[in-house]
């Protein structure tokens, strides 16, 4: 029977760097973690890839499921539309509703319900992220709470919904991380599908801003890094950071 006193956690797991903390997070609390992905037409698979590797070297059950089949419902994003522009620079107003694909948590969190009831879990576990700033409506509390609201009534058994670092930043949830030991060279932010991360989208310029406030080096290479981003890097890792960029190159 599905309740809430369940030690099982749908963790929903993207590949990149928010969700692999919400999924280190939960199996460091000891919950028994089923991770969950969504192929829903990304532009590329390389996060999807990661997620599937990870969760195979940590021996967490991981579900990659299929929604590509509501691809025509979703198609106005250039996160999921190949024939559109990905911006670049950081994200603003003007830029931003370009990489928003509609509804997208509220369908994720659905189906990871469903999932956890049909597993007998009490909680959904996700990233969304809050900070200074919160761009994405589907991000913020008052969403969360109310699909939190949702999931205790929706089912026979309610179902938590736990977004862990819903009113943190990108750069604390990545200092959580860093305080628990995880190595970030497993994650994949870049919304460019390349061997190698851009450096230059949205989605890279976070996540090197959230490296630069910790005064930590990415530990993943880049393409090409912005005059900001390239000054927090060391001479010494510079050097690394050329050897794992071979390396990237050799694996393909
Ligand atoms: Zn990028």
């Amino acid at each position: 029977m599905p309740n809430a006193s369940s030690n099982t956690a749908v963790v929903i797991y993207s590949g990149g760097m928010d969700s692999y903390t919400v999924l280190h997070r939960a199996l460091q609390q000891g919950r028994d973690v089923h991770a969950l992905s969504f192929d829903y037409g990304q532009r590329h698979a390389r996060e999807l890839q990661v997620a599937a590797s990870v969760c195979a070297k940590l021996g967490v059950p991981h579900q990659l499921i299929d929604i590509r089949a509501i691809h025509g419902l979703i198609d106005n994003s250039a996160l999921t539309d190949a024939g559109r522009d990905m911006p670049e620079g950081d994200y603003g107003e003007d830029n931003l509703t370009a990489t928003v694909v509609p509804n997208r948590n509220m369908i994720l969190l659905s189906l990871a319900i469903a999932k956890a009831v049909n597993i007998g879990a009490g909680r959904v576990d996700y990233g969304a992220h809050g900070g200074d700033h919160v761009l994405y409506p589907d991000c913020r509390p008052e969403f969360v709470e109310a699909m939190g609201a949702v999931a205790a009534i929706a089912n026979f058994a309610p179902v938590e919904i736990h977004a862990p670092y819903l009113r943190s930043s990108k750069a604390e949830i990545l200092a959580d991380g860093l305080a628990m030991g995880l190595d970030y060279a497993d994650t994949w932010t870049c919304y460019r599908g390349e061997a190698l991360a851009c450096g230059r989208c949205g989605s890279c310029r976070e996540r090197l801003a959230a490296f630069a406030a910790n005064g930590v080096t990415d530990p993943l290479g880049y393409s090409s890094l912005q005059p900001e981003a390239a000054a927090i890097t060391r001479p010494e890792t510079a050097a690394q950071q050329l050897d794992s960029d071979a390396s990237a190159r050799g694996d393909g």
